[in-house]
């Protein structure tokens, strides 16, 4: 499929990491694991992305979609279709290891790896946490948290509060 047209799925996929969660803007729909597949037809110029969606009934999903497509048009595609696929669910383990550092840095603490998946054990920074765990402070690394509100801004997000620094914070939920 490579060389023939303009686009390959290389270019594709590194266009796309441009692309932020409209939940999280510092981390892109690649690195959420939400991008699963790029294909492009080579004769047609036409580019079908494959999104599993961080989580399904997310209001997020339609600006995703958005996004996708005008990224993909703006590089030349002929026409974009983004496919949702449901099946296998998307899960938190799929997060990039640089996407959770990022998210710890903007106070949203990352979701502790459920071990569904995973493939390899090296790529998580947090040890294995039992769900029930309280969730360790973005700011200052204490574990002397609570959970304030299983329903945060979002349903993707948890609200948590840090008995360590005294700060409220947010997580974004495990599954
Ligand atoms: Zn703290």
């Amino acid at each position: 499929m490579r060389g023939s047209g303009l686009l390959d799925e290389a270019v594709v996929m590194q266009a796309l990491e441009a692309v932020k969660d409209p939940e999280i803007p510092v981390v892109s729909v690649v690195e959420l694991g939400i991008v699963q597949a790029v294909q492009v037809d080579s004769a047609s110029g036409a580019v079908v992305v494959s999104i599993t969606p961080t989580f399904s009934g997310c209001p997020a999903l339609d600006l995703m979609r958005t996004a996708i497509e005008s990224c993909v048009l703006d590089l030349g595609a002929s026409a974009v279709r983004v496919e949702v696929v449901l099946d296998p669910p998307w899960t938190s383990d799929r997060i990039a290891p640089e996407a959770r550092a990022r998210m710890q840095a903007i106070g949203l603490a990352p979701p502790p790896p459920v071990g569904r998946f995973r493939t390899d054990i090296s790529l998580t920074l947090e040890p294995l946490l039992a769900s029930e765990d309280p969730v360790p402070c973005p700011y200052c690394g204490s574990s002397q948290t609570v959970m304030e509100n299983g329903f945060g801004p979002t349903i993707c997000r948890s609200a948590h509060y840090c008995n360590g620094c005294l700060q409220s914070f947010e997580a974004f939920k495990a599954l």
